[in-house]
C-alpha cells in the first residue's frame, strides 16, 4: 500500500465553486454535517439553538455528536423537524488507544440501547474523577478554585477540558483557546492528568451494538506518525470501525488527501464534520466543511444513516 501525496501540484480542495477543478466531484444537492456539539457537552448552544442555527446555515443533515454523552438528542429530535433540519443520532466517545486519548464518533446509534447507555456511564465516571483530579493540580499551581469555576461554564453536560480552558481565559490566565492548551491541560503542564478512557474496542463495539456506525474523529488531530496511523486504523477496523472523518475539525489539504487516501486504503466510508462547538469559533462553523475528494465513498451511504433518513 502507498500513499502519495502530490502537495504542490494539486489545487487547494476549499475552492469548491471552480467548474475546472475536476478532483472535486460535484457539489452535492444536499449539505451535510456529521459531526457537532451542545450544552450537553462542551458546546455553547442547547440542543434547540443548534438545530435552529443549522437551519440558518442550510445544513441538511446534522449529527449532533456530544461527548460521552445522548441526553441532548431528545431535545434536538423535537426542534430538527421545525428547522427542517434532518437529526442523525451521535455520540462522540473518549476511547483510549495505546494509552492516546482518540475519538470516536458513533452515528445513527439507538440512545436507548443499554450496552451503549452503560458503557457511556463508565467513560463519565472517569471525565468527572480526571476534572477532580485536574481541579486538584491546576490548584497546587496556584490556580484557586478551578473545579468549582469550570463548572460555571458546564450547563448540563459533563465537565471537560474546554470548560477549564474558558475558566482560564476568564481568569486571565491565557489571553485564548490556543494559549490555555500551550500553558495547561495537556502533558506535562498544570491541570493535565491521564485518564483511561473505553477501550477502543468497547467504543466500537457499544456503537455497533447500539445499531450505529463507528467514525475515527478529527485523524489529524492526534499528531500520529504515519506509521501509527496506520496501525490504528489496523486495529480500527479489526475491531469493525467502518468510517473516518476526512474532512475534519483542523485538516488542512493535505491532511484532506492523505485521510481520503487512508480511507480507500483501509476500506473506511468517509465522513464530513465541522466539530462545532461555539458561535465564536468562526473556524469551525456548521455545515463549513469541503467537499470530499471524488475517490471517497461518503458516509450517508451507510445503512445505519440510511434507516434514519426520514425526519
Ligand atoms: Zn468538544
Ligand atoms: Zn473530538
Amino acid at each position: 500500500m502507498v500513499i502519495q501525496l502530490a502537495r504542490a501540484e494539486s489545487p487547494p480542495l476549499y475552492r469548491q465553486s471552480r467548474s475546472d477543478d475536476c478532483q472535486l466531484q460535484n457539489q452535492e444537492a444536499m449539505k451535510y454535517d456529521f459531526h457537532s456539539h451542545s450544552t450537553f457537552s462542551d458546546g455553547t448552544l442547547t440542543p434547540t439553538q443548534l438545530l435552529q442555527r443549522a437551519a440558518d446555515k442550510r445544513v441538511d443533515v446534522l449529527a449532533l455528536t456530544d461527548h460521552d454523552n445522548t441526553d441532548g438528542l431528545a431535545e434536538a429530535r423535537m426542534v430538527a423537524k421545525e428547522n427542517g433540519v434532518q437529526l442523525v443520532n451521535g455520540v462522540e466517545v473518549s476511547a483510549s488507544w495505546r494509552k492516546r486519548l482518540l475519538h470516536i464518533v458513533g452515528l445513527g446509534i439507538d440512545p436507548e440501547n443499554a450496552d451503549l447507555a452503560s458503557g457511556l456511564a463508565q467513560v463519565q465516571c472517569a471525565r468527572l474523577e480526571r476534572a477532580q483530579r485536574m481541579g486538584k493540580d491546576l490548584e497546587r499551581h496556584g490556580v484557586e478554585g478551578a473545579y468549582e469555576g469550570a463548572q460555571e461554564y458546564c450547563q448540563e453536560g459533563l465537565l471537560s477540558r474546554t470548560h477549564f480552558a474558558r475558566f482560564l481565559i476568564d481568569r486571565g490566565y491565557a489571553k485564548d483557546m490556543k494559549q490555555v492548551f500551550k500553558r495547561y491541560l495537556v502533558n506535562g503542564k498544570p491541570g493535565y492528568v491521564s485518564t483511561e478512557w473505553a477501550a477502543l474496542e468497547d467504543a466500537v463495539s457499544w456503537i455497533k451494538g447500539a445499531g450505529g456506525v463507528a467514525v475515527i474523529a478529527h485523524p489529524a488531530r492526534y499528531k500520529l506518525t504515519l506509521t501509527k496511523m496506520k496501525e490504528m486504523l489496523a486495529d480500527f477496523v479489526d475491531c469493525g470501525g467502518e468510517g473516518i472523518e476526512v474532512i475534519g475539525s483542523g485538516h488542512n489539504d493535505d491532511d484532506i488527501r492523505l485521510t481520503a487516501a487512508l480511507a480507500t486504503d483501509y476500506g473506511l466510508l468517509a465522513s464530513v464534520g465541522s466539530d462545532f462547538h461555539d458561535p465564536e469559533n468562526g473556524r469551525r462553523e456548521l455545515g463549513h466543511v469541503a467537499a470530499l475528494p471524488e475517490q471517497c465513498k461518503p458516509i450517508w451511504q451507510h445503512n445505519a444513516l440510511a434507516l434514519q433518513g426520514a425526519h
